[in-house]
């Protein structure tokens, strides 16, 4: 894996990534649309130069993934009390710790979920209404990302507390009083899941990211979604190229 540097330099570019993982934005403003949007991003910034340049962004489409033997998730979750904030891109629960996931012999801790709309992955080209990420990180300062696609159905009273508290306008973080979520709640009974190596999907885009991304949705219903994209109509990076990565999934 990534090695994080020790130089001066390296640290502060680290810094500023914990920054922008735990605040949903880099040094440098940014947006969905018009010139600070996806497509400029490598331009807006130094720091935000591998959006551009990099060839492990995320996301990708998924599709044509490579069956294979998959080590198990071992998630650990329990309830936390939750933090939640509009970050100007994003709704973003902070969370306490105490959900950890081990994948591969890693134990990563989870520090935040946030949501897209529409997903920012695709399958086979396919959007889905949204899509939640969860962002796990390792003691080493590596990343590895769950992603559950969301699907119109029946309402999700998982969702709902933070549905209740969600802040229309930009809001720094808040705690939802009196409300805690077991988060094994948001994720599908099924754990098959794609995996590739890939990066955040938001500047500074770096290339730290496992993604472990479920193949089974969860539902959210009509209104829930709606209520989503009344704040965020856009908050979901295209599709990037696969490059030279292997996707891969399991039956
Ligand atoms: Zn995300």
């Amino acid at each position: 894996m990534l090695m994080i540097g020790t130089t001066v330099a390296g640290e502060l570019a680290f810094s500023n990534l914990r920054e922008a993982v735990a605040g949903g934005q880099g040094q440098v403003k940014w947006g969905y649309t018009g010139k600070e949007g996806p497509q400029n991003w490598g331009n807006l910034s130094p720091e935000y130069q591998v959006c551009q340049a990099g060839l492990q962004q995320s996301p990708i489409d998924l599709q044509q993934a490579i069956n294979a033997n998959l080590s198990d998730l071992q998630i650990t979750s329990q309830q936390v009390a939750l933090k939640i904030q509009n970050n100007g891109h994003t709704i973003q629960v902070n969370t306490d710790p105490g959900n950890t996931l081990i994948i591969d012999g890693t134990s990563y801790e989870l520090i935040q979920f946030h949501f897209h709309h529409p997903s920012e992955h695709t399958v086979e080209n396919q959007f889905y209404p949204m899509e939640a990420h969860f962002v796990h990180k390792s003691k080493a300062g590596n990343f590895a990302v769950l992603g559950v696609f969301l699907k119109e159905g029946r309402e999700n009273a998982a969702l709902n507390p933070i549905w209740d508290a969600m802040p229309s306008q930009k809001k720094s973080e808040a705690p939802i009083l009196g409300s805690t979520l077991e988060i094994s709640a948001l994720f599908p009974t099924d754990q098959s899941t794609y995996r590739y190596f890939g990066s955040l999907t938001t500047p500074p885009c770096s290339e730290l990211v496992k993604w472990i991304v479920f193949q089974e949705p969860i539902e959210a219903s009509k209104a829930q979604i709606e209520q989503f994209r009344q704040i965020f109509p856009l908050n979901a990076r295209p599709i990037q190229a696969l490059n030279r990565r292997f996707l891969l999934s399991e039956e």
